[in-house]
């Protein structure tokens, strides 16, 4: 039974709401904070403080971290390729996000702070092939990571670090590979491929018309880590002594095409397929290289993409027959 006070930033979205389930289950005081009005989060409990801050401001952020022990910050603006492509400059807003949550967080003495950062942080010229390379955590270095939004997150890691040097904040970083899983944005221009993927082969299915619009040439490859892992992952690192930037992600890589076979075989369907060449589709290929994870926790995420796809699956289903669409 935990006895901890905690504050969740970004509590009303996908993997926050999931992660304020997870701390709650396990008898934690937990304050959960986001900018969306409380109808609109994902998941909400009664049984915690719920705030609707904007975290950009610092006096918001101060009313945040008060007289809390952990600070989990996953507060960002951001989306799928399509958002983080077409909104570099509200991505890098986010650092203001971090920038006064940190400077809140040592304020106030808190003991322990999280910071979810992404995969988007790694360079360039090391996701040029399909057939990737798993990317290891120096591979961020030296820095081109994806425009915008991956820069925002490389430095307020970089921050995380010197908060740490400097003023002795503990401070935890993990690199998020592509999560998924219920409970999450899977449409309005957000949505990540593999939720975006499952509502287009709904939308199939239910229309009759059995085609579906495939961002790039279907080749570009990924790994998806289902929301579990990542919340499980996600507290291992923050009760760990793991002091620089690590990978949290699934090392199984599939191509967009084999995603797109999984879901269609879910749903009992084939589809005629429709390449949009056009359409942002990010890096060639990216893979998490789990070497350190295991090494430091003896665990790596594992829940297999066909398991976590049919949750996923199942709950857009039932978003999208709610919708009476
Ligand atoms: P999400 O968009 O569902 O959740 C983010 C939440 O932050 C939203 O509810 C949003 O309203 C909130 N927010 C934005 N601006 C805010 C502000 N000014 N003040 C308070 N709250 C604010 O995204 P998610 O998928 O749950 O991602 C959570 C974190 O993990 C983010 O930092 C994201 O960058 C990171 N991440 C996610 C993935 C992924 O695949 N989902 C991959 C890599 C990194």
């Amino acid at each position: 039974m935990s006895e901890r006070s905690v504050v969740v930033c970004g509590a009303g979205g996908f993997i926050g709401g999931a992660l304020v389930a997870d701390l709650r289950a396990d008898r934690a005081r937990v304050r959960a904070v986001d900018l969306k009005p409380l109808e609109e989060w994902y998941q909400r409990f009664d049984d915690v403080e719920n705030l609707q801050l904007d975290l950009r401001d610092k006096s918001a952020c101060e009313q945040a971290v008060a007289g809390v022990e952990e600070v989990y910050n996953l507060a960002a603006d951001m989306g799928g390729m399509g958002f983080i492509e077409n909104n570099k400059a509200a991505c890098m807003l986010s650092v203001l996000i971090n920038t006064h949550l940190l400077g809140a967080a040592q304020a106030a003495d808190v003991s322990h702070f999280f910071f979810a950062s992404s995969a988007c942080v790694y360079a360039a010229d090391k996701q040029v092939d399909h057939d990737v390379v798993p990317l290891k955590e120096e591979d961020a270095y030296p820095a081109m990571p994806e425009d915008g939004y991956g820069w925002e997150k490389l430095f307020s890691e970089r921050m995380c670090r010197h908060f740490a040097e400097d003023y002795g904040l503990v401070t935890r970083v993990a690199r998020y590979h592509n999560v998924y899983g219920p409970h999450g944005t899977w449409d309005g221009g957000r949505e990540k491929a593999p939720a975006a993927i499952c509502r287009k082969v709904i939308e199939a299915v239910t229309t009759g018309d059995h085609r579906i619009e495939i961002w790039g040439d279907g080749h570009q490859t990924r790994s998806f880590m289902y929301v579990d892992d990542c919340v499980l992952g996600t507290r291992r690192i923050m009760e760990s002594e793991i002091e620089e930037p690590i990978n949290l992600g699934s090392d199984q890589l599939v191509t967009i095409n084999q995603l797109v076979s999984m879901v269609e075989q879910i749903a009992g369907v084939t589809l005629e397929r429709r390449y949009d060449l056009d359409a942002p589709k990010g890096v060639n290929g990216r893979n998490s290289d789990n070497a350190q994870i295991r090494k430091h926790l003896g665990w790596e995420p594992s829940i297999r993409l066909q398991d976590g796809l049919e949750k996923t699956y199942a709950w857009i289903h039932d978003q999208y027959r709610a919708r009476g669409q």
